[in-house]
């Protein structure tokens, strides 16, 4: 897995590359990073990769042409090495969503392109003519690209085989099977804080099993309602999960 990343600040990716199981992962070369500054790809002395908007208003836009050429230089990177052309996405928050789907799609792939903004964005010729799609990390603005690409780029990561000790957790995640996490405790069985649940310290697998489904039905219907009705209109909970919640008196969130 690939990740070409157009930025103004790629020290930034310090924080994901030298960090965690990520950081990890790079180590054991399950995947790649290379960032590409637009400044050595400006036309000037001063390396100018902004201007002023058209039009009036506060900030400074991130000019086309420099950009242009910078993914014009990725792409020959990835003629010359034979990995084939990723797709652009600009990390905006005008973009589609991300969610764990996305990213589960991604990590199936090959690589993507990132392109990180800056200031008051980039000019929309740019995007027109070379972006695949936008991204967005949700409904609020943050000064760059870096925070959100950073992102997208664990949550693809985290899923790849051998990058986390234990595959099966990835499996077990929020969203991966349309219900949030059960809880987790661990040593000691008590603190002031209470007691872990009995049923963790019997040893009957199944029963394990089948209290923490019930925990993720539980849990998911308290705090995300949405989730558990789309995973109902999905055909994803059992007869059992509904009978559960009906005895809960959960189920309401159903209807
Ligand atoms: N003026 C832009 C707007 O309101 O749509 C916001 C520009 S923001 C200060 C600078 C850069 O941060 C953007 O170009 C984008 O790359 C990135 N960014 C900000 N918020 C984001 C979000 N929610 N998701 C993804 N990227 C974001």
């Amino acid at each position: 897995m690939r990740f070409d990343v157009i930025t103004l600040l790629p020290g930034m990716f310090a924080a994901l590359t030298e960090h965690g199981v990520v950081g990890r992962a790079l180590t054991r070369q399950l995947w790649s990073l290379q960032c590409w500054n637009p400044r050595d790809y400006a036309s000037d002395a001063y390396r100018t990769i902004d201007d002023r908007p058209f039009g009036g208003g506060p900030g400074m836009v991130m000019m086309a042409e420099p950009l242009q050429r910078t993914i014009d230089a990725v792409r020959e990177a990835q003629r010359s090495l034979g990995t084939g052309r990723s797709n652009v996405i600009y990390l905006s928050p005008q973009g589609q969503q991300l969610t764990q789907a996305m990213t589960a799609g991604w990590a199936a792939g090959t690589g993507l392109t990132l392109l990180c903004g800056r200031y008051e964005g980039v000019d929309q010729r740019l995007l027109d003519a070379s972006v695949d799609s936008e991204v967005s990390i949700g409904d609020f603005v943050v000064s760059g690209g870096e925070l959100p690409a950073m992102l997208l780029i664990d949550a693809i990561v985290r899923q790849l085989p051998g990058t986390l000790n234990h595959q099966q957790s990835v499996l077990e995640d929020s969203f991966v099977q349309g219900l949030l996490d059960h809880p987790h405790y661990t040593r000691p069985e008590s603190t002031t804080a209470g007691v872990v649940p009995p049923v963790l310290l019997s040893g009957h697998h199944l029963d394990i099993i089948r209290w923490r489904r019930e925990q993720a039905l539980a849990a998911t219907a308290r705090k995300r309602p949405d989730l558990l009705r789309n995973a109902q209109q999905c055909r994803l909970l059992s007869a059992a999960d509904i009978d559960f919640l009906n005895r809960s008196g959960l189920g309401s969130v159903l209807n």
